[in-house]
């Protein structure tokens, strides 16, 4: 088994017991958009830790799937327009209160559309289907939304951008500037703003997937989910192969591509989409984002995204339908031809690229909202009473967690999100969420609340902060 133990972050496989007597806010997923909304709950003026408390659960590790294996830029022409200008702000307060330039690559840049034809160069190109066109605009971002902010070319491409041979650029645009970019390293955001809400005795991380919501049977209200440990320390505290029902006040669910095996009825569907990392032959590399149309040959084309970071860059390209969503984050397949593909394509135009050295090939899955009106995400209280959904993000998750989690303490807290107008993005006009898979554990009964006190620590965990033994009877265990 796998050891989901995310770098450094404390986490436990059973309760700690620490949310007994208080309002409990469980918080399922530990993408960007659980981590952040825990983060701006811990924030809220009305946060009590002596009358609140915050489980956070994740089925294998923080930040596993599109959240640390995202591009990060940050961009004031995303969407939805109703949230987006609030989260660029966030994220620059967030960089300035923690120091985001060191901690989590934090930076402005500039962000151009090039067009290039690499045709000439023996490499493969894929040619586009119908389909392909259609899935793009929701996986990239360089789409209608953008064009409307097209500031007038000069006729040559900026001198500063030192890694992306010229010759080989037909036409561009620039899409956006210092004031209306930026960017951020996915994971080490995400992962910092995890620690910074672990640093609250009110909040704590478990490792264990979630497989079904708890229904009041008199009210029809959410009360808690189902979950199984799913870490290496479940293995030691005898926890693994047992199901816990944890009783929740408030549940909310940030599971982004993997809503639906939840929730069956929500529009949100899982697109895959391949990454590689590159560490460039010349270090010093020019802040710019970069979207591009290349010609790969006859009607063919390849539209790879290019992100310049402080130490390497990043390449993404586009979503792939052809395999559904597996159980987990570490269950992604990762295609290695779809990675050669993305490397020879960007090699074409950059030496720096060319010449420098692979250091990540990954894939993940994208949130997409498969409803015609809108591109989500989707903000709110579900028809369930106290079950909440955060998800949906499409391609602008990262830009948009810290107005999400923002917004999500709001409707938790005040009972309604003020900052914004996030109506048209309420679940419930959507979908209905109280049609659930039939697990196959409902027939089982449930056991009556046990004392398991007796098991084991995990001993070879000195980050282990939360004592596991500390069971109390606010959860019940079934196996
Ligand atoms: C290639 C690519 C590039 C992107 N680039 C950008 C970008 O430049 N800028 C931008 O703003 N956005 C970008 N995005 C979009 C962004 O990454 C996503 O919108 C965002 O990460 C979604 O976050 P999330 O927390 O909703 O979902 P996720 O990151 O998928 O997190 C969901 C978490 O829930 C957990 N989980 C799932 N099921 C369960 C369960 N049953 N029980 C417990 N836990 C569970 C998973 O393990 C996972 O950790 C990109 C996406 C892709 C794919």
């Amino acid at each position: 088994m796998v050891d989901s133990r995310p770098e450094n972050v404390s986490y436990s496989s059973v309760p700690s017991g620490r949310h007994k007597g208080k309002t409990h806010i469980t918080i399922v997923g530990a993408g960007i958009i659980g981590v952040c909304t825990a983060f701006y709950l811990t924030r809220h003026a009305k946060f009590d830790p002596e009358k609140y408390h915050i489980t956070i659960l994740e089925s294998k590790r923080v930040a596993g799937g599109a959240s640390g294996k995202a591009g990060g830029l940050l961009a004031l022409w995303a969407f939805p327009q109703q949230i987006v200008p609030l989260s660029f702000q966030l994220h620059s307060d967030l960089s300035q209160e923690f120091d985001g330039e060191d901690e989590w690559g934090y930076r402005r840049l500039t962000t151009l559309s090039v067009q290039g034809d690499i045709s000439g160069q023996g490499i493969k190109g894929k040619e586009k289907s119908a389909n392909t066109q259609q899935r793009k605009s929701a996986v990239t971002k360089n789409s209608i939304q953008v064009k409307s902010d097209l500031e007038t070319e000069p006729s040559t491409l900026p001198e500063s951008l030192n890694w992306i041979d010229k010759e080989f650029i037909k036409e561009w645009n620039q899409l956006g500037n210092e004031q209306t970019t930026a960017q951020v390293h996915p994971y080490k955001f995400t992962t910092f703003i995890l620690k910074e809400c672990l640093k609250s005795e009110a909040v704590e991380l478990l490792i264990g997937k979630v497989d079904d919501i708890l229904f009041d049977d008199e009210t029809g209200h959410c009360n808690g989910v189902v979950y199984s440990p799913s870490s290496t320390k479940a293995v030691y505290d005898q926890s693994i192969g047992k199901k816990y029902e944890l009783e929740s006040d408030k549940v909310i669910m940030s599971i982004g591509p993997w809503t639906t095996k939840i929730l069956p009825d929500c529009p949100i569907s899982g697109l895959r989409a391949h990454s590689i990392t590159i560490k460039p032959k010349e270090p010093e590399i020019a802040p710019f984002a970069i979207f591009s149309e290349l010609k790969t040959g006859p009607r063919k084309f390849a539209s790879p995204e290019m992100y310049a970071r402080k130490d390497e860059i990043y390449v993404c390209g586009e979503g792939d339908t052809t395999v559904p969503i597996p159980e987990t984050t570490d269950d992604v397949e990762i295609v290695s031809e779809k990675c050669d593909e993305l490397l020879n394509y960007v090699s074409c135009i950059s030496s720096n690229i060319r010449n420098g050295k692979i250091l990540k090939t990954q894939a993940c899955y994208l949130p997409v909202v498969d409803i015609p009106s809108s591109s989500g995400p989707l903000i709110g209280e579900t028809n369930v009473p106290n079950l909440y959904l955060a998800s949906g993000h499409s391609c602008w998750g990262i830009n948009n967690a810290p107005a999400t989690g923002l917004l999500m303490s709001e409707l938790i807290l005040d009972g309604e999100a003020h900052t914004c107008d996030i109506s048209a993005l309420d679940p419930s006009l959507y979908f209905d969420a109280s049609l659930i898979y039939d697990s196959e554990n409902d027939s089982e009964e449930v056991e009556e609340e046990e004392d398991i006190s007796g098991d084991t620590e995990d001993e070879d965990d000195d980050e282990n902060e939360v004592d596991d033994n500390d069971i109390t009877a606010a959860f019940r265990v079934r196996q």
